[in-house]
């Protein structure tokens, strides 16, 4: 059997040690309930500088510092030393190409009972190499779910705690068996539009930007933010956020997906409809290049945004 490249090691127990060492108990508390807060961070090769650069590393981990409130896990972590750990392992995982970092701050006790408080907690890190999660050469087709998205009050989707990802399972799952690439979700109320199955969504109509608010069962998502702030400096483009309704997706000039994993991937059909002339819109391919020079590090006011992994 040939031996994979990476990943090598992970962050576990407090210390950096062999990925193959690194192992759970079958009892703990996060495998059998799902009590566990992760984020998913990418590292992008640069070619040119022939390094990796981390995206937005800093905002990931105040996100899982501030989600960690939501679910009461104690991480003993600052986001400084979240932030140094990552770039050591990085640094001995040695990657020359773009990686994905999976922090994941858990209950690790292994008593029975699903609850927050009196169990132990921890928190490891790994990285894996990851390509293109959605085709981004090609539109992807997508259909609206038939199961809607968790609601706040019973597993706030804004905590990206790792038990509520049985809802975006199912979500995709079902667009795959159905062939389509991926599903888009309801909120809640049934009404609105709220994101895709692991990704959030946005809407060109007449040449603005429309993408669903927070309140609408949505993970407030970091690429979601880079593609507001850079399309208003760069491209001179307004985001509106606003409730989305199912029958405007059928009727916008483009769609696409954004996030960690996704990227930026334009939408080609929704529920068998083509959106607009069914290719990559000619806004969403500028919001794309305008994405991947960002990560890259290319763009000079950004570059805030990227750590370097030496
Ligand atoms: N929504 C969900 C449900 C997600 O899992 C993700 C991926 N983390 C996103 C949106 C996009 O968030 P981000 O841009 O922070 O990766």
């Amino acid at each position: 059997m040939v031996k994979e490249l990476h990943p090598q090691y992970a962050f576990f127990q407090g210390k950096i040690i062999s990925i193959s060492d690194a192992k759970v108990d079958i009892r703990t508390n996060a495998l059998q309930y799902g009590t566990a807060i992760f984020e998913g961070i990418r590292s992008y090769w640069n070619e040119k500088d022939k390094c990796n650069y981390v995206f937005r590393m800093q905002d990931h981990y105040k996100r899982l510092l501030k989600n960690s409130n939501i679910m009461m896990i104690d991480i003993k972590y600052s986001i400084e030393q979240l932030c140094d750990t990552t770039i050591a392992l990085l640094e001995k995982e040695s990657y020359s190409e773009d990686a994905y970092i999976r922090p994941f701050a858990y209950n690790s006790g292994t008593k029975i009972g699903p609850k927050m408080i009196g169990v132990e907690q921890d928190l490891f890190i790994y990285s894996i190499p990851l390509g293109e999660y959605l085709d981004l050469n090609k539109p992807v087709s997508a259909c609206v779910s038939s199961w809607g998205r968790l609601p706040d009050n019973c597993i706030p989707p804004r905590a990206k705690i790792s038990g509520s990802y049985v809802n975006s399972a199912l979500q995709k799952s079902e667009a795959l068996l159905n062939g389509y690439d991926e599903a888009i979700v309801l909120a809640a109320n049934g009404q609105h539009v709220s994101e895709g199955s692991a990704m959030n969504l946005f809407m060109v109509k007449n040449g603005s930007l429309i993408t669903p608010p927070v309140y609408d069962d949505i993970l407030e998502g970091i690429t979601r933010d880079t593609v507001i702030v850079t399309a208003k400096n760069e491209l001179g483009l307004e985001t509106v956020e606003r409730p989305i309704d199912r029958t405007e997706l059928y009727t916008a000039d483009e769609l696409f997906f954004c996030g960690t994993g996704a990227q930026v991937s334009s939408i080609g059909s929704v529920d068998k409809r083509k959106i607009g002339t069914g290719a990559i819109g000619v806004i969403t391919k500028k919001i794309q290049a305008l994405y991947f020079k960002v990560v890259k590090n290319e763009i000079k006011n950004y570059r805030s945004w990227c750590t370097r992994v030496a």
